[in-house]
């Protein structure tokens, strides 16, 4: 890390020191080093499926677009089901534990925030889970393992047993509502927090992207750690740039926290 990297994680030492309500905000971007790629990583399973074609209306519109999800969540399940949390994951987990933590906003589907402790009441999951499927008609929940294993002996995946109507991984896709609550909970949060940390995310995707400035707005110190630039550096009161798990880690040595 570089001696200016350091002075800057020095001052989010210092924010959180003095903060009481704090929000962490998580993309993708935080769970590559658990070998979970994002969208834009060469050779992993985006580069393979186009999400313009994985929307919601193409999901219900036809069974050649549910036959092709399938395809995408049984390869997403097969990446995705060994993934641990890693130091980046750990280090907010540690955040709750010091009491500081209102909410982790995140748009992952990984559960990752919950297996490395933080509290499944505190993760608002704007984006839905990959771990359960549901029934698009009468809300009925499914284990994930049941239609993996379907798809692994080369089975189509059939209609709700309840009612006959559409399944389908409980993630939010393009195209369809975020969950109107935990949006809302998100708004909340972001509007009474006193310092907003983005980690791993582009910043692109609307509308989990307004969060950050509507805390900003509402008079929270944004903080912004990411790979590569974003669009809302401009307005952010400190953009630290490297890898989460190095940045993490050594913003808890800063604050004498133990990871575990
Ligand atoms: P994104 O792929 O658009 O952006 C990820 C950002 O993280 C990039 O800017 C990249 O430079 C940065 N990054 C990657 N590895 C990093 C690291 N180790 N340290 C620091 N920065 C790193 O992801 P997004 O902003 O979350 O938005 C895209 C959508 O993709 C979301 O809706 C999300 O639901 C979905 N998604 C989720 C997962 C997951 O659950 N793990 C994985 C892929 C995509």
């Amino acid at each position: 890390m570089s001696k200016v990297e350091k002075e800057k994680l020095m001052q989010l030492a210092d924010w959180i020191k003095e903060s009481r309500n704090i929000v962490v905000f998580t993309g993708a971007g935080i769970s590559t080093e658990s070998g979970i790629p994002d969208f834009r990583s060469p050779g992993g399973i985006w580069s393979r499926f186009d999400p313009n074609e994985l929307t919601y209306q193409n999901f219900v519109a036809n069974p050649a677009s549910r036959r092709k999800f399938w395809e995408f969540y049984r390869e997403n399940w097969k990446e995705s089901s060994g993934a641990q949390p890693n130091s980046a994951h750990r280090a907010v987990a540690a955040l709750e534990r010091q009491g500081k933590l209102t909410a982790v906003i995140t748009q992952n589907i990984d559960r990752l925030h919950q297996a490395a402790g933080n509290s499944p009441a505190k993760v608002l999951e704007l984006h839905g889970t990959m771990w359960e499927v549901r029934c698009l008609s009468c809300n009925y929940y499914y284990p994930w393992k049941e239609i993996y294993n379907l798809l692994e002996e080369g089975k189509e995946v059939g209609n709700c047993h309840q009612c006959g109507g559409l399944l389908k991984p409980a993630t939010v896709s393009f195209g369809q509502s975020l969950p109107a609550e935990t949006l809302r909970e998100a708004q909340r949060c972001s509007m009474d927090c006193d310092l907003f940390i983005c980690i791993g995310s582009s910043l692109v995707v609307y509308p989990a992207a307004q969060l950050p400035e509507t805390a900003k707005n509402s008079g929270a110190k944004l903080v912004i750690i990411n790979r590569e630039r974003t669009p809302l550096d401009g307005i952010a009161d400190l953009n630290i740039r490297g890898e989460a798990g190095e940045i993490m880690t050594g913003l808890l040595e800063l604050l004498e926290v133990s990871p575990e």
